[in-house]
């Protein structure tokens, strides 16, 4: 049996209920709850949009550090991220800083470009279509 849904409750949820609502769909079998939680993913999406980063920190903290391996270098990773977000005094994401904004199109393939960091090189856009993969240093 399909997962309940309801769309007008649904925006009474608190966000962690929400997120909670969305793990159950997630990890059903059946397709339409997994479409459901795609829905709530969205939902999910433009709700943290409009957080503060100290409460996106908590968030990766309650519902991400405790699901990683203690061995794996995932952890550090995310306790370096959690730890910088909860002392930072940044607020919910402005349209400006939507990184959708400066997402340039592939020169090969026409699909979106991600920009990518770079850890030890370069920052550079790869085209996130897979067959693709398209790279280019930023400027
Ligand atoms: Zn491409």
């Amino acid at each position: 049996m399909a997962v309940e849904f309801d769309e007008e409750y649904d925006d009474e949820l608190s966000t962690r209920d929400l997120i909670r609502r969305q793990q159950k769909l997630g990890a059903s079998p059946l397709v339409v709850d997994r479409l459901t939680a795609m829905v709530l993913g969205n939902r999910l999406d433009d709700r943290l949009k409009g957080f503060s980063d100290r409460q996106i920190g908590q968030l990766l903290f309650d519902f991400c550090w405790a699901e990683l391996y203690v061995d794996g270098p995932e952890l550090s990773i995310v306790t370096q991220a959690m730890d910088r977000l909860r002392r930072s005094t940044g607020g919910a994401v402005t349209n400006e800083e939507a990184p959708v904004k400066q997402q340039p199109v592939c020169p090969k393939c026409g699909n979106g470009m991600f920009l990518h960091y770079g850890i030890d090189d370069l920052d550079f856009w790869l085209c996130d279509y897979v067959t693709c993969r398209h790279k280019e240093i930023r400027r």
